[in-house]
């Protein structure tokens, strides 16, 4: 039978995760207003991959919405062709037709918190 239970050191790095999630919107809230000082691809910037859930999707493209939590500095590594929109909006053009955007999270509310800690990378 399966056990729900994870071992220790899994339940310690999951903790750990979420330390280091809240020390970094921690960090977001301090930053300052967005307008004044817009930067895309720093530790701090926060996106959100969205694919188009259709029939066009491709295979890759529905992988980086199963690991849709982007931090700015992995930006460039993870996608070398973005091409920013606008301020909170980045095409992340995965390949040529590429539909998926990115977008930042500007507003730290319980939901958006929740969902960042629940979308923690899995380990193992
Ligand atoms: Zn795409």
């Amino acid at each position: 039978m399966q056990s729900n239970l994870i071992s220790p050191f899994l339940f310690v790095m999951k903790i750990i995760d979420i330390v280091r999630a809240v020390t970094v919107v921690q960090e977001a809230i301090k930053r300052k207003p967005l307008g004044l000082d817009i930067s895309f691809f720093s530790q701090y910037d926060l996106w959100i991959y969205h694919a188009v859930l259709d029939d066009r999707l491709c295979l890759t493209c529905l992988d980086n919405e199963k690991t849709p939590r982007i931090f700015g500095n992995e930006l460039r590594a993870k996608f070398p062709y973005l091409e920013i929109i606008d301020e909170n909006t980045i095409n992340a053009k995965v390949h040529p037709n590429c539909r998926c955007l990115l977008t930042r999270i500007t507003e730290w509310d319980i939901d958006t918190l929740k969902w960042f800690i629940q979308t923690a990378p899995r380990e193992g």
